[in-house]
Order: C-alpha cells, then structure tokens, then sequence
C-alpha cells in the first residue's frame, strides 16, 4: 500500500485538542496493524521549542534523537507506543532556515524567493520526508493553530496542494467546536460552519470533521452540519468531553472513525477489527479504580498543568496500574520554605520534585526535599530535581552548608553540581543542551535496578549540569549512593539512599516514555511504594480491600 497522507486541522477556537484526536485515529489504525506516524508542524518562528517558557506551550517534550519537541509528541508516544524524532515536529522556523540557507547557496537559481512556491515547496517536502521513507501505511500530519491565523497559511495551502498532487492517498480531519449557548439550552453550529467556510475558501474541503462539544449532538444536527459542510453524514462525529482523555479512540471507534478513514483512502477491504484488548484492560482498570493515591508535585510551573504534562501522565498510567487513582496536589516551590513545608507535604503519599531551570523556587525544593527525607516519604526527584536532591544531602547530611549547582551560584565552594565538561564552551541557548536517549548502567542491588528489572536502560536527557565526580565518594560513604551512570562517560545518572523507602534521583527525564501500554519502571515502582508508605501510616478497612 503507498503511504497515505491525513492532515488534521482545526478551527473556531483552540486547545480543542488536535493532538489527542490524531493520537486516539494513530492508535486505531495502528491497532488494526498498519504503520502509523504523527508529525506536527507548528507555526511559529522558533526553530523549536526548546527555548520557550514552560507559560508559553506548556512541556517540552524530548523525544530519543535529542529534540525538543511540543508536547503534542508526548500524546503521539503515549497513545500509540511508536517513539518519534525530529522528522515528527517542524516549526514556521526550521522551514524558513532551511529555505534561507538554500538562497544562500544560490540553490534558487537567481529567483526571487517567496511564500508560494518557495516556502510551501519545503513545508511540501517535510510533509512527505517520513511518508518516503516507505515505513509508514500512514502519515498523519496535524496543522497547530486554528484556520484562519495568519501564521498558518502557508500550511494550509501546502495542504491545499499535496491534496492535489496526492488524490486519493490524502484527506483533511477537521476539528471544530459546537458550543452549548445555556440561556438558549442550545448547541450551536454556526461557528463550525464558518469555519468550515474559511477552509474551503482557501480551497480545502475537509472529509470529515470532528465536533467538541459538552453535550450530546443529535443525529439530526450532524446531517444539518453534514449538508451545510458537504461532508457525508456519517463523517461528522462528535468529541464529547470524557473523564479521561484515553476513552478518546474508544469514543472515535464508536463512531467508525477508523473505518470512514480506510474508506476515504480506498484502502482494500477486508479490514478486520483493530485489536483494542490491551487499551481496553487499561480503561477497565481505570473505571475500576476506588482508592487514590496522593502525590504532590512540587515544582514552579504549578498554575499551568501543561508545563509537566508528561509526569502527570507518568503518574496517572502508573497509578492505575497499581490500580488506583491519582490524586495530584501542586505544590508551588516559591511558597514553600522550612516553616510551612509539614503543613503543605503532610498527608501525601509520595512527592515528586520537579525538573526545571534557574534559581526560582529552589530553596523550596530543598524544603521540600529536607522534610521528605527526615519523614522516609517516598520521594522522586526528576532531573533538577535529583540535582536538588544532591544538594540538599551535601548540605544537611554532608554538611557542606554552601553546597549548590554553580547554575544558582557559579562562585559555591562546594559545587557538587556542575556544568558538563562539553557545556562550557557552549554560548548559543537553542538545541545546545545534552538531549535525547543515552545509556545508563544500574547497579544489580539498586531499588532502580529492581524496578527496571535490568541493568541497562536507556533515557532522555535534557540538562546541562551534572554530578560532580569529584564529590562521589563522600556521598557514597554518607549513603547516598551513585547507581547508575553513563557506561561511556561515567556521568552520574541515577542516585539512591537505600535506607529510606522509596529516595530516588534520576538525571533523565523517564516521563518522556511511559506510555498508556507500556508504563514507566520507575513510576510503577515509585507509585507502589507510596501506597505501601500509604497503606502503613494509616491502614484503614477500606485501605486493606
Ligand atoms: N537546570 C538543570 C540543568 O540544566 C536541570 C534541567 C532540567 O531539569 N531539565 O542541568
């Protein structure tokens, strides 16, 4: 079969979350057993988001060839459990670079360079790199923004294009929002229509259109939608708003989302059923679930949830799998210090501190940090927050009072974290951090080790400090001990007091590739004994079932 192409847009307003319904159609058809990958262009002029505030879009993702992705990535990889690399995000950024430097090589041939051809030919080029490879049934490419931004043209009419140029191997998924007026106790289709409008203005008419909405939509308004939209009746399908983002490809396969898209692209019948049991046994333990467990997160980004969407979901997959529910409670590291910090973390089963960047909101994660240790909580620190894990044991177990990572002081006599060798050199902010996949050694003894249930493990990175060797001994004979480490490089990764409970430190990001099938070693572990610690403070009948 040659590579079909699926373009998912979006329009009226956004955050209706394109990137969980092109995750729920890749999980379907991957379930069905074709190849399936997920790219997103986004545009704006970064070449990536590694440089933006977390306020901005939220996470950013890391995927294992070491680029800082959006965080739409995050759900690709989770929902259908195919890692994805740089090919997979393209900003407005990358393709006028490319473009520039083409110009600068004379490859235009003295033309005038511009928007149309120029630009869409390399948006045109990116669109079909992983479709060339010959790995994929199915590339489906979702748009960012929302019809109508200025920002987006350029993509809309490469779509508009390759539409053309590839017949029947392409079709356009658009989603749009049906609000619920309640003075009126209406939904209204209007704004789904303009937008529609707007798409087929720029020469693009959607095959099926996916409709957010609160309530249900009757069967009598799809087929108004439909005529209005010259879409087919049964291609107008609602995305009504569910507890959980994983029912998405359920609620889609319901409305045989999967099937009008085989249909669509003339793909041969007979198409079978997508094998689901494994997703389904993850949703029914999910609606099985009773008992919580409470973890706090403390961390600086608090009031945006997105800024560590991949914990969370690392959380939330772990927690079911220990069959419970994840009760998740911020805590904002610059309000927390030694004077409040019980009565903020008390009563939490496990703490997880958060990674980040700069000196805002650290003297809380010590806080944090100090109390969890003193009270045996079990506790996760995750890339600056193992770095703070560090620090606090080398100042209040060592006691090194000064001791820090030299990217809050650069003059500390005692620098237990340190810039990497290779980093010193480096001046340009974008893309120069340690990132993407290496390979960690574990200790046969370690609590990690036991998790992960092997020794060698590989993870994403996305730091530029580091434990400095210098100081291992001293933390190992104090009982904080370096479990794991980079084979090449010796690089500290993981670090472990073994006397607590659950006292674990990583380097890397292990968030980046739990996924709904195949949920993180660390966070199952992590999340189990919290329940234990949970379970032994304060047993309850209900505790016991
Ligand atoms: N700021 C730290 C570093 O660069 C930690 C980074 C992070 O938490 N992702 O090493």
């Amino acid at each position: 079969m040659d590579t079909k192409y699926i373009f998912v847009t979006g329009g009226v307003v956004s955050s209706l979350g394109k990137g969980i319904i092109s995750s729920s159609l890749a999980c379907l058809l991957k379930a069905r057993g074709y190849n399936v990958t997920i790219q997103k262009f986004d545009p704006y002029i970064n070449i990536d988001p590694g440089t933006l505030n977390p306020y901005e879009h939220g996470e950013c993702y890391v995927t294992v060839d070491g680029h800082e992705a959006d965080l739409d990535l995050g759900h690709y990889e989770r929902f259908t459990d195919i890692q994805t690399t740089r090919a997979n995000n393209v900003t407005t950024g990358r393709i006028y670079q490319s473009v520039i430097k083409k110009e600068r090589a004379g490859a235009y041939l003295g033309k005038t360079v511009q928007i149309i051809p120029h630009i869409t030919d390399e948006i045109k080029r990116h669109v079909k790199a992983l479709g060339l490879t010959g790995r994929f049934d199915f590339v489906i490419t979702e748009i960012g923004g929302t019809v109508g931004d200025i920002e987006s043209l350029p993509y809309l009419e490469s779509v508009r294009q390759l539409r053309w140029e590839l017949g029947s191997s392409a079709m356009c998924v658009h989603l749009t929002y049906v609000p619920y007026i309640a003075a009126a106790k209406e939904l209204k289709t209007k704004p789904t229509q303009h937008s529609v409008k707007q798409l087929q203005e720029m020469g693009i008419q959607p095959d099926l259109l996916v409709l957010r909405t609160e309530k249900h939509i009757s069967p009598e308004m799809r087929r108004k939608i439909a005529l209005f939209c010259n879409v087919a009746p049964d291609a107008v399908i609602q995305s009504i708003d569910v507890p959980s983002i994983y029912s998405v490809p359920v609620a889609m396969h319901e409305q045989h989302m999967d099937e009008i898209v085989l249909r669509k692209m003339n793909v041969p019948k007979p198409w079978g059923q997508p094998h689901m049991a494994p997703w389904m046994n993850f949703l029914e333990r999910m609606h099985n679930v009773h008992e919580t467990v409470t973890i706090g997160l403390v961390g600086k980004y608090v009031e945006l949830q997105d800024a560590y969407k991949s914990i969370n979901e690392a959380l939330f997959q772990a927690a079911i799998y220990n069959d419970r529910r994840l009760k998740l409670v911020y805590v904002h590291s610059e309000k927390l210090d030694d004077s409040n910090v019980e009565e903020k973390l008390k009563g939490l089963d496990g703490v997880i501190v958060a990674p980040g960047f700069g000196h805002r909101g650290v003297d809380g994660k010590f806080a944090a940090l100090k109390w969890c240790r003193e009270h045996d909580i079990p506790t996760f620190g995750i890339c600056l927050g193992m770095q703070c894990m560090v620090i606090e044991y080398a100042r209040n177990v060592l006691g090194l009072a000064d001791a820090n990572t030299t990217e809050i002081d650069t003059r500390t006599a005692h620098n237990v974290i340190d810039l990497m060798e290779e980093q010193k050199t480096i001046t340009e902010k974008g893309g120069t951090m340690r990132l993407g996949a290496y390979d960690c050694v574990l200790r046969k003894d370690s609590k990690a080790a036991a998790a992960y249930g092997k020794t060698t493990v590989s993870e994403r990175h996305r730091h530029r400090f580091e434990f400095n060797d210098s100081y291992r001994s001293r933390f190992e004979e104090a009982g904080m001990l370096c479990v794991g480490e980079n084979p090449v490089t010796h690089l500290v990764e993981v670090v472990e007091v073994p006397g607590k409970r659950w006292y674990i430190g990583t380097q890397y990001h292990p968030e980046y590739s739990s996924t709904v099938l195949h949920p993180h070693p660390l966070f199952l572990s992590f999340i189990k004994a919290a329940i234990e610690y949970k379970d032994s403070v304060a047993p309850t009948p209900a505790d016991k079932n």
